[in-house]
């Protein structure tokens, strides 16, 4: 019985000390699978060893190259690469020419005093007169049933390949709009 209860157990037992990840992998642990932290880990637990000289693994988030995050593609590279770039850049202090050359309150005023408005008057105008200018749905029906019906405009669309109404819409469109 006990024997049975121990065979029992011991499956759980393993499986506790053992994170899977998603693919079903064993989850990466520093202490265990980085050689540096394993060897900082046993002199912490009072254990002389040789911490070797080398980069942490690759999956170790103490890794000043990959911060853990595994064996790297280019591009990634590539943007850590561009984010070292612009940390430098923006820590860096701006040149003269780079720098405002506002220095006085009289300077400060005369930046911000605000732009005379121009009297938009003439444009509201054209704008209105568009409006009143542009055909309602009603114009269309009554042109296109006008050039349909009209003997000239149906000889001289005789040949296309188009609908009538279509072709005299598209006239329409052309005198009216464009
Ligand atoms: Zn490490």
């Amino acid at each position: 019985m006990t024997q049975r209860t121990n065979r029992m157990k011991s499956p759980t037992k393993k499986r506790r000390n053992i994170q899977p990840t998603l693919t079903g992998e064993v989850a990466f642990d520093s202490i265990k699978d980085c050689v540096i932290c394993r060897a900082r880990h046993q002199i912490k637990m009072g254990i002389t060893v040789r911490v070797p000289k080398r980069q942490h693994d690759k999956r170790c988030p103490l890794n000043s190259t990959t911060k853990g995050k595994g064996v790297l593609h280019s591009h990634t590279v590539a943007c850590i690469e561009e984010g070292k770039r612009l940390e430098k850049l923006f820590n860096a202090p701006l040149d003269e020419s780079e720098k405002c050359r506002i220095t006085t309150q009289g300077e400060l005023n005369a930046f911000f005093v605000p732009k005379p408005t121009t009297t938009n008057m003439p444009t509201t105008m054209t704008t209105t007169q568009k409006r009143a200018a542009r055909p309602m749905a009603e114009d269309f029906a009554r042109a296109v049933e006008s050039k349909a019906s009209d003997a000239e405009f149906q000889r001289r669309h005789s040949r296309s390949g188009a609908p009538l109404a279509i072709m005299a819409l598209a006239d329409y469109v052309c005198e009216h709009i464009i």
